[in-house]
């Protein structure tokens, strides 16, 4: 079995990170110890622990104390009564500070259990056990927790590393295609960022990976969480830096919440935000080529059509973002294969002809 051991320096300390096909059984040797004798808390949703909670047996032996906290599956995880309860939980079930939580599941189980852990008696230490792919490459790694308000996604939160993530490929053989669409779609914003090299590999493997092929699935998770772990060292608090990250999410967190949260997926929505970046981008000097070669990568993903949405829906939800700051929107703009740029100088009236013209475009193409 191939496994890649990374590690993730922070202002907290170090972050190990392995992935690999079945590295989960491998691992839990070290995850034992850090149970031994203590009360754990797992925070799970019931789809994920009716496919998977058998890889956690020989590890809840170990605990004093092994509570498995279900929360719904998805993004209604992700509230403050879901996370007020679990914290009722663990204070009534003894939770001391010493406790610990495992976060197993996706995204919105990871971004919920750290912020639960982060939260309560100050923090405790927890550990991401991602189960999506989505989770894998990008939500495990990096410390940022959060729960969403009634439409204004991850906009309470803290940073709060975990002690250790482990994705283990092999949990993704049961990700319906469609998650599985959704993380690649955030391998291919990493690639398109920083490694020019991932991209060729999914211009090669995209049709295998997309039919969840995990042994090939491995090194590509590791690839891309190596690339966001570059970047996250070298701006832990999102200072500048980091915000690269957010390519293809201003607009794509506009349809996200234009849609209720309900009919698009998170990488879906991306998906479309990096076509429209590009569009901006070739405006500002985007080489035609590079252009090309991410258009045709995202085609090959199928997304589902987009209903008719209205300009001044986009834009009144673009403002709202977290990602606009008090001086302006910034966008986060491709200028090359493994070049990215912050851009805050376009303004609202080029954003509103550009999202016009994108929108109709995709209208006429449906
Ligand atoms: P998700 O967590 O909502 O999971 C999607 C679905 O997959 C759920 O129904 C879940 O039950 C199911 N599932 C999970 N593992 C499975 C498995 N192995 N087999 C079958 N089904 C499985 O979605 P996601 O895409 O993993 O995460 C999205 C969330 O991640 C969003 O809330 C987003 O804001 C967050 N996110 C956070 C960060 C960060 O840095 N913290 C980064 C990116 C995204």
């Amino acid at each position: 079995m191939t496994r890649f051991d990374l590690r993730l320096r922070h202002p907290e300390g170090e972050t190990p990170i392995l992935v690999g096909d079945g590295v989960l059984a491998d691992e839990t040797g070290d995850l034992q110890e850090w149970v031994l004798q203590r009360r754990v808390f797992v925070i799970s949703s019931p789809t994920v622990l009716g496919l998977h909670s058998r890889v956690l047996l020989p590890l809840s032996r170990q605990a004093a104390w092994w509570h498995v906290l279900e929360v719904p599956d998805g993004e209604e995880a992700k509230s403050f009564g879901v996370a007020e309860g679990l914290w009722g939980e663990m204070l009534e079930a003894g939770g001391k500070r010493d406790s610990r939580v495992i976060a197993f599941g996706g995204g919105s189980v990871g971004d919920l259990a750290g912020f639960v852990a982060g939260c309560y008696m100050r923090g405790l230490e927890y550990v991401q056990l991602p189960t999506t792919l989505l989770a894998q490459v990008d939500a495990s790694i990096g410390g940022k927790t959060a729960i969403n308000l009634i439409r204004a996604k991850n906009s309470v939160g803290l940073f709060h590393h975990p002690r250790r993530v482990i994705a283990d490929t092999s949990l993704l053989k049961t990700l319906p295609g469609e998650e599985l669409r959704s993380g690649l779609m955030e391998v291919l914003k990493i690639a398109i960022l920083s490694d020019p090299e991932l991209l060729s590999v999914l211009e090669r493997d995209l049709d295998s990976l997309l039919a969840g092929d995990s042994v090939g699935l491995a090194p590509v998770v590791a690839a891309a969480a190596r690339a966001k772990i570059d970047i996250v060292e070298r701006d832990p608090a999102e200072r500048q830096e980091r915000m690269l990250l957010n390519l293809g999410h201003t607009l794509g967190h506009a349809l996200e919440a234009a849609l209720d949260y309900q009919s698009l997926r998170h990488g879906e929505a991306v998906g479309y935000g990096i076509l429209f970046a590009v569009g901006l981008a070739e405006k500002r000097g985007l080489p035609v080529e590079a252009a090309i070669r991410v258009r045709q990568l995202v085609e090959r993903f199928e997304l589902p059509r987009l209903p008719t949405l209205e300009v001044d829906t986009l834009l009144r939800l673009i403002g709202r973002d977290k990602k606009v700051s008090e001086g302006g929107w910034r966008w986060i703009l491709p200028m090359d294969i493994g070049v990215c740029e912050i851009v805050s100088d376009l303004t609202e009236g080029a954003v509103r002809q550009e999202l016009g013209a994108f929108l109709a475009r995709l209208e006429a193409s449906s």
